[in-house]
């Protein structure tokens, strides 16, 4: 059998966006699955929007995600180079093999010649085929015109792995250029020679290409070079699934997550589930298991929408099953400016106490300042709470006050801790959402905290009575 070799071939015009990441973790994906090999190459013939450092920006995207290629520009591999600008010596060979066998052609025309022709057809109503308007005596190509393909228009049915059964029209075929008057050939040949120089067997890439599909397949003829199996990827559409997903308003560059504290293993999980799921309800999926279970099959056909929450959810479902030291470690970047001077030992027993709650590494300040320095009391924030403005201050000052006498007299461990409050509800005859939400407030002033035994259990019993004192002062 045929090893699979898939390819991930960005453009290195600037972005990580999350549907390229996405062609690139799924044919990385369908290789792995396979056991096949996976080559990174990067199509930079573009120079119009090719963006300086780019291409180290969307090879960093992807090592930080541990999408590992085994071929590509940085590493080399049997076929290199793997930069199209490297290789325009070998779209020369093909493009001199199609003028020699009579189906490429130099463009006579000019820009405004081009032009009249499209607002001829305009003004006949035909859609503009170049075809059409093909020269009798083309000049030979020297290099200084753009060379067109000939084409051979007819009628192809084809098979996509993702998208079923499809077919089009010869009015879909055109001579499109395929090497420009810079020299640089263009997207819609240099990817068919490399995929061909390359031993691609599997062509994963996004919805937009679709439509050129007949060309290609008119091209693969041509030049005797035998399909690849396809596969076009649903488009990833905004939140609320009514269009496609940006470049600038809503999606943000993969890179930018990484920032913020996303996981590696949550943000390739959630990159993943854009599109596939494996038939069942799961929904965390580590690499390995998507190694194992991936197919091309379960690729939907509709839109796959970007959930921003769903990400968040996921990535703090990743933060709980990391175990404390692989958290500490990951979270070293994040602390807010008195969690970096706390001791390594305190840093982890915070962070043991809200690994639970914490859903973003860039949340960790929020979540963690208030339990290593005294936070200043807020009481608008208790004002303004539903249950707690049924009290008067002098109420909820008495309650505090209780509070501070029941624990002064209450041994130091999370247990008794627990038992106090539960004898201060009887006590007081409040309910907890009163009493605990006050008592939180007293002692974080902050609007999530974790559970009062362990946030007081970690504070101390002297910082927990100080702090009560402190608000008592009203
Ligand atoms: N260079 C193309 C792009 O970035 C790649 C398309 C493909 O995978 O063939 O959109």
């Amino acid at each position: 059998m045929v090893k699979v070799r898939t390819r991930f071939a960005p453009s290195p015009t600037g972005f990580a966006h999350v549907g390229n990441i996405r062609t690139a973790l799924f044919s990385f994906l369908v290789a792995r699955h396979t056991g096949g090999e996976f080559i990174l190459r990067l199509e930079d013939t573009d120079k119009n929007r090719e963006v300086v450092g780019a291409d180290d920006y969307i090879l960093d995207a992807v090592k930080n995600l541990g999408i590992v290629y085994d071929e590509g520009p940085d590493i080399g591999g049997p076929f290199a180079p793997y930069r199209q600008s490297e290789r325009l010596d070998v779209y020369k060979k093909w493009a001199d093999k199609l003028v020699a066998t009579g189906r490429a052609y130099a463009d006579p025309y000019t820009p405004e010649q081009v032009k009249s022709f499209r607002v001829e057809a305009t003004r006949n109503k035909h859609a503009f085929l170049y075809r059409n308007h093909r020269p009798d005596n083309p000049p030979a190509w020297d290099g200084t015109r753009p060379l067109r393909f000939k084409s051979d228009p007819k009628n192809y049915a084809w098979h996509d792995e993702v998208m079923g059964d499809l077919h089009a029209g010869e009015e879909a075929i055109d001579d499109f250029i395929i090497i420009k008057s810079d020299g640089y050939p263009t997207y819609n040949f240099a990817h068919i020679v490399d995929d061909a120089e390359m031993e691609i067997t599997h062509v994963i890439r996004g919805q937009e290409f679709v439509s050129s599909m007949p060309n290609y397949l008119n091209l693969y003829e041509a030049l005797e070079i035998s399909r690849p199996i396809f596969a076009t990827m649903p488009h990833i559409l905004n939140e609320t699934g009514n269009k496609k997903l940006g470049k600038r308003d809503d999606a943000k560059d993969v890179m930018e997550y990484f920032k913020e504290g996303f996981l590696q293993e949550a943000m390739v999980n959630f990159i993943a589930s854009m599109g596939w799921n494996d038939g069942t309800e799961q929904e965390i999926f580590s690499v390995d298991e998507l190694v194992a279970k991936f197919s091309l099959d379960r690729v939907g056909r509709s839109g796959a929408r970007f959930d921003e929450k769903r990400l968040i959810w996921m990535n703090g479902q990743w933060i709980k099953r990391l175990n404390l030291d692989d958290l500490y470690e990951r979270a070293q970047d994040f602390w807010g400016t008195s969690g970096r001077e706390a001791s390594d030992d305190e840093k982890k027993k915070v962070l043991a106490i809200i690994q639970d709650r914490l859903k973003v590494l860039a949340d960790l300040p929020a979540l963690s300042e208030y339990l290593f320095e005294r936070p200043q009391p807020n009481w608008t924030m208790v004002d303004s709470n539903k249950q707690l403005v049924k009290l008067n201050r002098d109420e909820q000052i008495k309650l505090l006050e209780t509070t501070a006498a029941k624990l002064e007299m209450t041994d130091w461990t999370e247990e008794k801790i627990q038992i106090s409050l539960n004898e201060l509800l009887e006590q007081t005859g409040q309910k907890p959402p009163v009493l605990f939400g006050l008592i939180r407030f007293a002692l974080t002033w902050a609007i999530f905290s974790p559970g009062l035994p362990e946030t007081m259990a970690l504070l101390g019993r002297e910082e927990t009575l100080a702090r009560l004192k402190i608000a008592t002062a009203g």
